[in-house]
């Protein structure tokens, strides 16, 4: 299937399972992090853009039909509102799912480059 090697490990190769690439997250699935791959023993996380962007997509979207939901009648005009904000939301929701993969997790701030060696 398409898009299946984001999930394997880019040094190696190694693909991780489901179960394996919760190690990634917090217990909650809320934060990243950084966990070796049992293959080559490279620290690697996931993405940070498309790993923030699935969760404000995600957010956003239940904030979305909460707030419309909760505060406006079920009329038409209310479900033609929620479906012009679901769209652009569902839309970065599977941009940024399609886009998630794991990559070597190095510091923010890379070294700087050798001034003398
Ligand atoms: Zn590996």
């Amino acid at each position: 299937m398409i898009g299946l090697k984001r999930f394997n490990c880019p040094s190696c190769g190694y693909r991780f399972s489901w179960r394996e690439r919760s190690r990634f997250s917090d217990v909650l699935g809320l934060k990243r992090r950084a966990a070796a791959c049992p293959g080559c023993g490279t620290e690697l996380t996931w993405d940070k853009w498309p790993w923030r962007l699935l969760y404000l997509g995600t957010f956003g979207l239940m904030l979305a039909v909460i707030l419309i939901r909760f505060l406006l009648p079920e009329t038409e005009l209310s479900d033609l509102l929620l479906l012009i904000v679901e769209l652009p939301l569902i839309t970065v929701i599977l941009v940024s799912a399609y886009r998630l993969r794991l990559i070597p997790a190095t510091p923010d701030s890379p070294p700087g480059s050798d001034s003398t060696a």
